[in-house]
């Protein structure tokens, strides 16, 4: 269960058994699919259990593809619809369309390094996935187009959010004002510990007063710090242009609901993968 004391921005929910957070903002547009898995409901073992979505941390690969199936079962989406990222922790950020369905979960892909989708096209799902790192859900209701974003502290750094909000810019004419972005669940500050090589990448992408709100010194550790990646990219998007209240942060942590969660940093690596989804739906 999630420890959660409010539910200010998003949902968590059982479908059938299996466990899905969804963000309220979006949930307001009938026409869009928003989903963020759990571990549960599926059928992995294990470090993997249960609902693992991730085929890149060594589970069974048919077991993968049965969570898919009952994933996407519950959600409404079938997976020959879905297109999944190649993420690597580029700033990479490509647009997909009904030719891309089907990619890194049914049959291969056609691309790589790739850690960002977008897409104006119904019925065609865009995949990511996590365990700990940001989830980016960007929507531009006025043109009625989607993008999903893998931020880790690379990614953060690199500023793939903008690239996102960028490339939408350029293929569907989304203006920042019009946009709303959801940070999904990811590790929080007073979880997530770095050292100070991680810290000089932020303190060269943002400038000094970001820098106040995105990374803290812990007192009691030399050269340690507690760093804030949602809180970071909210000042991406900020920069971008996107209203204040347009950006939804998330209100759970990976690391602290570790039993619901997968988290690569409080299992120590030993880990399954969840995944963040969005669709227009048709
Ligand atoms: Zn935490």
């Amino acid at each position: 269960m999630i420890k959660k004391e409010m539910s200010p921005t998003t949902e968590y929910k059982k479908i059938g058994n299996v466990g899905v957070i969804e963000y309220l903002r979006l949930n307001e547009f009938p026409w869009l699919i928003n989903a963020f898995s759990t571990r549960e409901g599926g059928v992995s073992q294990g470090q993997f259990s249960c609902m693992n979505l991730s085929k890149t941390v060594g589970d069974d690969p048919e077991n993968v593809e049965e969570n898919f199936r009952i994933f996407g079962k519950a959600i409404g989406v079938d997976p020959e619809n879905m297109v999944y990222s190649d993420q690597t922790h580029t700033d990479h950020v490509m647009r997909v369309g009904a030719e891309h369905k089907g990619m890194g979960i049914i049959r291969d892909r056609n691309f790589h390094d790739i850690d960002g989708l977008i897409t104006n096209e119904p019925g065609i799902c865009l995949v990511t996935s996590f365990a700990d790192c940001v989830p980016l859900y960007f929507l531009d209701p006025v043109h009625r187009a989607i993008g999903l974003t893998h931020s880790g502290w690379r990614g953060t750094v690199a500023k793939i959010g903008a690239k996102t909000i960028d490339l939408m810019g350029e293929e569907y004419g989304s203006d920042p004002s019009d946009m709303i972005c959801c940070i999904g669940p990811c590790i929080g500050k007073e979880c997530y510990e770095v050292s100070e090589d991680v810290v000089k990448e932020f303190s060269k992408a943002f400038n000094s007063s970001q820098c106040e709100r995105i990374y803290f010194p812990r007192k009691e550790y030399e050269g340690k710090y507690l760093l804030d990646l949602p809180q970071a990219n909210y000042e991406i998007f900020v920069e971008c242009g996107l209203s204040p209240e347009n950006i939804f942060l998330p209100d759970l942590c990976t690391a602290c609901n570790h039993d619901t969660l997968h988290s690569h940093r409080a299992s120590g690596g030993k880990r399954g993968g969840m995944c963040a989804f969005l669709m227009i739906n048709v």
